[in-house]
């Protein structure tokens, strides 16, 4: 079943930069899908796309097979149900406290204080961040706030949780709990779509993956069946470790 789906997608920055070129990708319930592709390729630009962020300069977003609506209300429900976690984790905290950046969206869901603050704490669990609840979050390090970002859109319960290239700049102990964490949430039946240069962890982790490369998604299917095909590989721009020769 598609829960989340890019028709013919296409997007224009206000400079003229053609970001995304009739990009077709369906999301299905429970999966677990990478997007691979090297820097510039569109694959921020085409999350910005998946709660409602940028609206399309042609083409549609469909949410359980519906095309979005951009009026206000209707992008807050989607949200509660398509949660982000940016590339930057700079963009989404700007509270006082770690505790409150990641109390932030659970505030605003209608949910009994008790609830906001059960969720938060098994939020900075997941994410190992408990211990630094109280401090200020433009103090952390980048891989502290990129965890605490993470917590904050976990926070959420989002059925379908997009990471724009949740590992980069996390240190290799906390990259590997952090998969470990992805695998938890997929087994509680939640949607997973990340981004990533890393062909290595794509592969690994993915039950699908599709490679874009300038605008466009030049391969999806099968982990094994996208990733045997040289020809796609070299065209993305990719290092495939084990194809070199
Ligand atoms: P990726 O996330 O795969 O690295 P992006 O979605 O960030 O790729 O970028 C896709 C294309 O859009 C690139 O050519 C990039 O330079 C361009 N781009 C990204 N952000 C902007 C912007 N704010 N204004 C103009 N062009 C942009
Ligand atoms: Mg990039
Ligand atoms: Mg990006």
């Amino acid at each position: 079943e598609t829960i989340l789906e890019a028709v013919d997608l296409e997007y224009s920055y206000p400079d003229g930069t053609n970001a995304l070129r009739k990009v077709n990708l369906q999301v299905r319930k429970g999966e677990k899908l990478a997007i691979l592709g090297s820097n510039g390729a569109g694959k921020s630009t085409l999350f910005m796309h998946f709660n409602g962020i940028y609206c399309p300069s042609s083409g549609t977003v469909k949410f359980q097979g519906q095309g979005i609506s951009y009026k206000k209300k209707a992008l807050i429900e989607l949200r509660k149900k398509v949660g982000i976690v940016f590339q930057d984790p700079d963009s989404q905290l700007f509270s006082a406290s770690v505790w409150q950046d990641v109390s932030f969206g659970p505030l605003n869901l209608g949910l009994s204080d008790e609830e906001v603050a059960e969720r938060v704490k098994q939020a900075l669990a997941d994410t190992e961040t408990s211990d630094l609840e109280d401090k200020p979050t433009h103090l952390l390090s980048y891989g502290q706030k990129k965890r605490v970002s993470i917590a904050g859109v976990l926070a959420m319960e989002p059925e379908i949780i997009i990471f724009d290239e949740p590992t980069a700049g996390m240190d290799p102990r906390h990259a590997h709990e952090f998969m470990q964490l992805l695998d938890k949430l997929s087994c509680e039946g939640k949607t997973i779509v990340l981004s990533t240069h890393d062909v290595d962890l794509a592969y690994s982790w993915s039950d699908k993956l599709a490679i874009m490369y300038r605008g466009e998604v030049i391969a999806q299917g099968l982990p094994d069946e996208v990733l045997v095909q040289p020809d796609i590989v070299e065209r993305a721009d990719l290092t495939i470790p084990w194809l070199i020769e």
